[in-house]
């Protein structure tokens, strides 16, 4: 077989990159591994930004009919007989409009979206179930299905089989990694009816946090000490029940519905990333390239933005006719390296406020989020930045505002001039015209 781009992996960021290059009749043929969707939790909450992008891919009113569309996140920090002591919102409302709200849809409906769409291109081949094998030359790969073996001729072959990456072994490069001490349990059910909003809950050494599905469900997050899944397992569900309804009371009732251990899922956060993104014809996109703590929901996000620079790049390489300039890839990894590693920082620093545990660190945590939370300047800043609309870093600046509240109307132009336009997004279209 022959194809222009060869994608293995058909998670959010193949099946996204994917899209926007049969969209402009680029040849794709994308290996998927697993037979179908799965129904594993792994990632729900879009930010603004992929709003965005899924506007520019003409999708956004396929999402926007499925999603549930949220805009603020309460925080509460319960004492030791579990009565708040500090309670703060942050709310998307703050962002410019039109991308002021986030968004929660199911993964596997994100991906049997996105899949629906570019199957309706006559472009797009998929391969599933289907493994890749090897390289069997620079520009051939072997993918092995039922069991026979197809090898596949490609200008381009992109990585986007997730945290494990084939090829990113045979690229040869070096993924930095990094676990924590503690891993989530993470579950959905239905939820009280007055559960509109993204809720987190913590204690000196407990957290829970909640999101808003749709169809009246909740996704629910909760941390627990690094390996102690199976120890829970042992446990009965009404020990698990009581860890929820002790720091939400309102989930009485309501948690109940789960009745099988075997419906929780263990989700070991992990921080990698990739030394390169591309090497000559190659490159990695989302989790195969970098994979980000989940504290602040950005990793699915992530691989979908990196795929539509890249997308954008392909498409616009094809269209000038340059596909045999290699060259023009490492605009990708200009954008979008850049950006992951402001979004990994900060999704890092989330994971690790809540991973420490103790009174001393939960007093010191409610005073810096007091200060974040309590001054519009900074407040404005961090849900601007995952927001992933642009990138606002903090300053010294930051510590003079501090002492003195913002003009709201002098926040909303500074973010104008931070936020990311299509020149900040396809730097490389001057150049090739
Ligand atoms: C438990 C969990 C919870 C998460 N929570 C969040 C969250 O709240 N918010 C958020 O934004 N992100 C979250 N993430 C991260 C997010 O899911 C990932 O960043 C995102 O799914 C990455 O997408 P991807 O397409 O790069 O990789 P994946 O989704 O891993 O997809 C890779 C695909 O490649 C296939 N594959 C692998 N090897 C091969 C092969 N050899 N041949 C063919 N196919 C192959 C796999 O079957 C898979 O379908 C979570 C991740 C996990 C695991």
């Amino acid at each position: 077989m022959k194809t222009d781009v060869l994608i293995i992996g058909g998670g959010v960021a193949g099946l996204t990159l994917a899209l926007k290059l049969v969209q402009h009749g680029i040849d794709v043929i994308v290996v998927e591994k697993s037979p179908h969707l799965g129904h594993v939790y792994k990632g729900e909450l879009i930010q603004p930004k992929t709003i965005q992008l899924l506007k520019r891919l003409g999708i956004y009113e396929i999402f926007s009919e499925k999603w549930n569309p949220f805009s603020t996140i309460n925080t509460t920090e319960l004492n030791e007989s579990l009565s708040p002591m500090f309670r703060s919102s942050m709310s998307y409302e703050q962002l410019p409009s039109p991308y002021n709200y986030a968004a929660m849809l199911p993964h596997s409906e994100i991906k049997q979206l996105l899949l629906n769409e570019a199957k309706s291109y006559a472009a797009f081949t998929l391969l599933q179930p289907a493994r890749f094998e090897e390289m069997i030359s620079e520009n051939h790969a072997r993918i092995k299905q039922n069991k026979t073996f197809i090898d596949v001729e490609a200008t381009y072959i992109i990585g986007a089989e997730g945290i494990t990456s084939k090829v990113r072994e045979y690229m040869n490069v070096p993924a930095k990694r990094r676990l924590y001490q503690h891993d989530f349990l993470t579950v959905s059910f239905p939820a009280p009816p007055e559960m509109k909003d993204g809720q987190l809950l913590a204690t000196k050494d407990r957290f829970l946090g909640l999101f808003p599905l749709p169809e009246n469900r909740v996704r629910t997050v909760y941390l627990i000490r690094k390996g102690e899944f199976k120890k829970w397992r042992k446990g009965s569900l009404t020990h698990f029940y009581e860890h929820y309804t002790s720091l939400c009371p309102k989930l009485d009732g309501y948690v109940q519905a789960i009745t099988d251990w075997k419906d929780i899922q263990l989700m070991v956060p992990i921080r990698q990333h990739a030394d390169q993104y591309v090497k000559g014809r190659y490159a990695l996109i989302g989790d195969a390239a970098h994979s980000v703590h989940p504290m602040a929901g950005e990793g699915m996000n992530l691989a979908i933005q990196g795929a539509d620079v890249l997308g954008e790049l392909l498409k616009d390489v094809y269209q000038a006719g340059r596909q045999h300039e290699e060259k023009w890839l490492d605009y990708y990894e200009r954008v979008h390296r850049k950006r992951v590693k402001a979004i990994m920082n900060l999704s890092h620093v989330g994971g690790l406020v809540y991973e420490k545990e103790g009174k001393a660190w939960q007093k010191s945590r409610t005073l810096a989020l007091k200060q974040l939370l309590n001054n519009e300047r900074l407040l404005t800043k961090y849900i601007f930045n995952i927001s992933g609309l642009g990138s606002w870093p903090f300053s010294v600046k930051d510590s003079v505002a501090l002492m003195k509240q913002s003009n709201t109307e002098s926040l909303q132009q500074q973010m104008q001039q931070h936020t990311y336009g299509e020149n900040q997004d396809y730097p490389w279209k001057q150049q090739m015209r």
